[in-house]
């Protein structure tokens, strides 16, 4: 059963691979759609201005959390795009309500501000 033992441990380590893959940028104009995916970050964008980013909450409660880009707005988080196509928010998003979720987002990825 060698081969049995070898597939299962190329198979758990693509599942790894796909489960901890960062999240993919999505520049939508002017609105987001309707319903939105997982390990995806929207950037919406109107007339050349990124107006908001928005993602699935990680924690899997399926609310969307919108992160307003407009500097003269409040709050208000800066979206750093990088080579890789990943993207980083500044500061950490907080849900205040709900589910509480607070983490960073950086280069795609979730690092959650305690342990989930
Ligand atoms: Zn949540």
């Amino acid at each position: 059963m060698n081969w049995l033992s070898s597939l299962l441990r190329r198979t758990r380590a693509r599942l790894d691979r796909w489960l901890h893959r960062p999240y993919r940028t999505l520049i939508v104009q002017e609105s987001l759609p309707r319903k939105l995916r997982r390990k995806i970050v929207y950037v919406v964008e109107e007339d050349g201005f990124v107006e908001q980013a928005a993602v699935l909450c990680p924690c899997g409660c399926r609310r969307v959390l919108h992160m307003n880009l407009l500097a003269d707005e409040r709050p208000c988080w800066r979206l750093t795009r990088h080579d890789d196509g990943t993207t980083t928010l500044h500061p950490s998003v907080w849900r205040t309500t709900g589910c509480g979720s607070h983490f960073w987002f950086r280069r795609g990825r979730v690092e959650w501000c305690r342990p989930q």
